[in-house]
């Protein structure tokens, strides 16, 4: 079964946890950089279920797990929840990175079994192709959302150095 491949899962995640971290005016500090590198994480883990995803080398789960059932289902989901009792920053990062994956994955051709073993036929919002020029099309647009949004953390940064300038 075909899957989104991993940048475009990674290219979401991080420009949704950037825009997350705006809009909650998270302040820079060590947090804010567990939240990221736990957005990146959660961005990739769903596709432990998938032969072919760099991720399922390093956790072969698709040895066991159908593809899309398991680790793209409501369960995950909570488990990330569960995680933001032990360390919220990192759990909270998981918990939108396994989303916005999920989420993905619900508007391609496949779709996911996100009631599994509940349902056992996938949902799906959409049927975009995966590893098509569709996804082509939809990476570099959240690259083009990822470029402004950097850009504007960019002018906070010269905002920032500038008032602890001394002229
Ligand atoms: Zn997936």
């Amino acid at each position: 079964m075909r899957a989104f491949r991993g940048k475009t899962h990674i290219l979401i995640g991080t420009l949704i946890g950037l825009l997350i971290i705006r809009i909650t005016k998270m302040s820079l500090e060590i947090n804010t950089f567990l939240f990221i590198g736990g957005v990146l994480i959660g961005s990739l883990l769903p596709d432990v279920d998938h032969k072919n995803a760099r991720i399922g080398r390093f956790i072969p789960l698709w040895r066991f797990l159908k593809h899309r059932t398991l680790t793209h289902s409501i369960w995950i989901v909570l488990l990330m929840v569960l995680i933001t009792k032990v360390q919220n920053y990192i759990g909270y990062g998981l918990f939108v990175g396994v989303t916005t994956h999920i989420l993905a994955d619900l508007f391609s051709m496949s779709g996911c079994c996100f009631f599994f073993p509940l349902l056992k036929h996938p949902q799906q919002f959409a049927e975009i192709k995966t590893n098509s020029k569709e996804e082509d099309k939809i990476r570099i647009i959240v690259g083009a959302l990822l470029i402004i949004v950097i850009g504007v953390y960019a002018l906070d940064l010269a905002k920032y150095l500038s008032q602890g300038l001394p002229f």
